[in-house]
């Protein structure tokens, strides 16, 4: 487990509420947080690597000497504020934002074995193509790797959406189906750009709880079946349940550890209650509120 006070880079004592001594593991500003294996888990492969890392924008750090491992089978999820850094930190991952300083490194993955499912937004949820060609078009990351035929596109495509259980939806529109459906294709799709690493930005906003919960399952069955998975989102009580890390960026501390570590924190106890439903979305609002999110909100 690590944890480190981003002012100050030593232990959160100002404001902050401080665990049973030596409950922190290490902090620092200038080190961050060590990369570590979970102190709970066997070591396994780490897949990626990120070492003091600051990203900036304009000059202006948002995350600032931050270090973690990602390690092959894990089920990672990001949480924290609104403008903490989260999709910042995504951006850089799939090398879209160039580190300032430190670095992030890869191994045994190349970039391009990471799908992403970005945030559905309406003019995505616009688009006039049909589930086969949105699928398909997933496999064009794949086929700028090396030689690849069409039929390979195809095949691919198709595996992907009898394992999402869209087979008989693949002449539709994209546009007409449901936001539970569509979410199916877009995985589908992420599945034929990669098989290695899924990364997922708020990936259950819009749907409703069973679509919720049904969609929760599927990630959680991928993960199962070797698929490295980094989630993105605000619903802190299901990334309790269904992740085994848990990286927490706020603006003036950072936490990454087991999600069993992570549970045992103070900041935690809101999320483990039994009510509302698991099914249903405790969604996390700036400087710690949250409120109830019963169902679509979009
Ligand atoms: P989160 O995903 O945690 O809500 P973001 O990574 O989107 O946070 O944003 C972190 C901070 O960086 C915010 O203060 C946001 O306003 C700022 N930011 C995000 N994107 C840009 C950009 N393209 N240019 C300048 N500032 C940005």
């Amino acid at each position: 487990m690590s944890f480190f006070s981003k002012k100050t880079g030593k232990s959160p004592s100002h404001g902050q509420k401080i665990p049973p001594a030596g409950a922190w593991g290490h902090y620092n500003k200038k080190q961050g947080a060590k990369p570590q294996s979970a102190d709970t888990e066997a070591h396994k492969e780490v897949l990626i690597s990120v070492e003091e890392l600051v990203l900036s924008y304009e000059g202006r750090a948002v995350i600032e000497g931050l270090s973690f491992n990602i390690e092959a089978g894990d089920y990672l999820c990001v949480i924290g504020e609104n403008g903490s850094g989260k999709s910042t930190l995504m951006n850089a991952l799939l090398g879209i934002i160039k580190p300032t300083a430190g670095r992030i490194r890869y191994h045994h993955l190349a970039r391009n074995q990471i799908g992403v499912l970005p945030q559905q937004t309406p003019v995505q949820n616009d688009f006039p193509a049909t589930v086969r060609e949105v699928v398909t078009a997933g496999c064009l990351a794949r086929a700028n790797k090396g030689p690849f035929l069409a039929k390979d596109s195809k095949q691919i495509a198709f595996t992907n959406m009898e394992k999402l259980g869209i087979t008989a939806l693949e002449g539709r529109p994209f546009r007409e189906l449901s936001g539970g459906q569509r979410q199916r294709v877009l995985i589908a799709r992420a599945l034929c750009a990669a098989d290695k690493m899924l990364v997922l930005d708020e990936p259950v906003t819009g749907l409703d709880p069973a679509t919720t919960a049904d969609i929760y399952t599927l990630f959680r069955d991928m993960n199962s079946s070797g698929m490295t998975v980094v989630s993105v989102t605000h619903d802190v009580k299901s990334a309790l349940k269904y992740s085994n890390k848990i990286l927490r960026i706020n603006k003036d501390s950072v936490f990454f550890g087991t999600v069993e570590e992570y549970a045992a924190l103070p900041e935690a106890l809101r999320y483990l209650t039994e009510e509302p439903e698991a099914t249903e979305s405790n969604v996390l609002y700036g400087e710690g509120g949250f409120r109830y999110n019963g169902g679509d909100d979009q």
